[in-house]
């Protein structure tokens, strides 16, 4: 069975404990692969090869660093569909998704930041005081130093590489560390790496648990700055060891997201988008649209329609190019959501489609899909104030509520601790942009949904983050601001 490998110095190396964790195929429920257990040794090994490389790579032009890039990206669009069959096998999504989502935008992240990085300039004030004392103050932003990177399981090349490329391209080295749920795309990226000749010690990856690699990634004293997306209860945790060692801090968790549809929106690209926005990638990505409100004229329409469309999701063997809807990511994770929509279903809730587990039928290669399989799930007749729309299911699962007016759904889509992201369809755009005045959340988006811009910020408000990736937000954290004043 395939061992993969800790990446560190630019080797490929066992843990130094010499044990492995499982790696699960979660459409068949079979384990095909084996990771490091690493632990904080392996880190410190890691944190003195990105310590060694630092000088060098933090002050290499852009321009350089942008030629090593340049030759990953290559290397990455070569491999394209290996990356998209290993990332669908990993994590169970549809490997048209992965084709199309998930290997694409891991690309777009490196070129996105390695030529932003050339881009950048420093502040400069001209300051003149009353005696007639004149200075030139300027603004250096340096590479912070290490940076310490914990990606999640659910976008997983994709979100690994929207931190490691503005780290890396900001001058930072790097230790990161990707889900051990979905380990096998970052492993192919650092045997990538070796080939473009990314200087070793510049990006050190470290496979393993939370408790044991990102802790440690996390107390590490030689770590200025940690970048972090996952849940709201991990991202607590990190938060609580990080604040007392002064660590720069950035925050991607989790979110219960409002879709708010009114009767007067283009009502058939809403319709298709909503497919989407509730159930792509399983329902594991933090930015679907977990908690749709219908305006009351159109709630029943909707209601029909939406279940129509859905009831023609095809839910399949990720590696069917037809399949909509994959495998969910772990057994863990299948019986989180199954006993949610249990939870859903003893609150009073309705389930108009799905609810249940399923056994596809039918795999590309003729072996059983005995893995982790649900249908997507659509309920109605719940409270907002009830737990399933307050807490995070993170799976194809979504209630349906009617509303009557304007300040009434605003409230609504308000009334959790999350604020990550809201989708607003109405052609009224002066209601458009009124709305999105008051709703708490970093991201929102009108008659459209994960339409990106990776210059845009990016994160949440609340319990869904802290700070914001993106553009030159994700590159200035990497930096430490520096004022220089010059006497004239
Ligand atoms: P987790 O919080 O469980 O894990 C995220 C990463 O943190 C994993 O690499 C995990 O390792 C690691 N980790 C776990 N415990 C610790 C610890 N104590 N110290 C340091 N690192 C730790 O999230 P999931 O992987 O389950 O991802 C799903 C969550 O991510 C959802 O809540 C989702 O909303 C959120 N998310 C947020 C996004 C955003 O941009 N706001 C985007 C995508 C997802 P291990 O795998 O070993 O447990």
């Amino acid at each position: 069975m395939e061992k993969l490998a800790n990446y560190i110095g630019g080797e490929l190396l066992p843990p130094v404990s010499g044990q492995y964790l499982d790696n699960w195929e979660p459409a068949r429920g079979i384990v095909y692969s084996q990771i490091p257990d690493s632990d904080e040794r392996d880190v410190e090994m890691a944190v003195t090869a990105a310590k060694s490389a630092f000088d060098k790579w933090s002050s290499m032009s852009p321009e350089a660093r942008f030629l090593i890039f340049d030759r990953l990206t290559t290397l990455l669009e070569r491999d394209l569909s290996i990356l998209a069959n290993a990332e669908s096998r990993d994590n169970g999504k549809p490997i048209t998704l992965a084709r199309t989502v998930d290997i694409p935008r891991a690309i777009a992240n490196f070129r996105f930041y390695a030529t932003a990085a050339m881009h950048t300039s420093s502040d400069s004030y001209l300051t003149s005081l009353p005696d007639g004392t004149k200075a030139l103050n300027y603004t250096l932003r340096q590479p912070i130093g290490i940076a310490g990177c914990i990606s999640p399981w659910n976008l997983p090349l994709y979100l690994f590489t929207w931190k490691i490329a503005p780290a890396l391209a900001a001058g930072c080295t790097v230790v990161a560390k990707p889900s051990e749920i979905t380990p096998m795309t970052a492993f192919l990226l650092s045997k990538l790496c070796m080939e473009a000749g990314v200087p070793p010690g510049v990006l050190n990856i470290i496979h393993g648990t939370g408790p044991k690699v990102g802790s440690a990634i996390v107390v590490n004293e030689n770590i200025p700055a940690i970048t972090f997306t996952g849940g709201t209860a991990t991202g607590r945790e990190i938060a609580r060891l990080a604040a007392p060692r002064f660590k720069k801090l950035s925050l991607e968790l989790g979110g219960k997201n409002p879709n708010i549809i009114f009767s007067d929106c283009d009502y058939e690209q809403m319709l298709d988008t909503t497919v989407k926005s509730s159930f792509s990638n399983q329902g594991e990505i933090c930015l679907c649209g977990s908690r749709i409100f219908i305006e009351r004229p159109i709630y029943e329409r909707f209601k029909e329609d939406f279940i129509e469309k859905v009831r023609n999701l095809r839910v399949g063997d990720p590696a069917d190019a037809v399949t909509d809807v994959g495998a969910i990511v772990s057994k863990q994770h299948y019986d989180k959501i199954m006993s949610c929509i249990d939870r859903a279903v003893g609150e009073g809730g309705s389930i108009l489609y799905g609810g249940s587990g399923v056994v596809p039928s039918g795999s590309s290669d003729g072996s059983a899909l005995s893995g982790y399989f649900i249908q997507p799930t659509i309920i109605e007749g719940l409270p907002a104030d009830c737990k399933t729309n307050q807490e995070e299911i993170f799976g194809p699962v979504v209630t349906i509520m009617p509303f009557d007016s304007e300040d009434e759904v605003v409230a609504l889509a308000n009334c959790v601790p999350y604020g990550l992201s809201a989708t607003i369809w109405t052609q009224n755009l002066s209601r458009a942009h009124r709305i999105s005045h008051k709703i708490e959340a970093g991201i929102i988006w009108i008659n459209c949904w994960m339409l990106r811009d990776l210059r845009t910020p990016f994160g949440g408000m609340k319990e869904s983050g802290l700070g914001r990736e993106g553009g030159f937000h994700a590159l200035n954290f990497f930096t430490e601001e520096k004022n220089v004043c010059v006497k004239l």
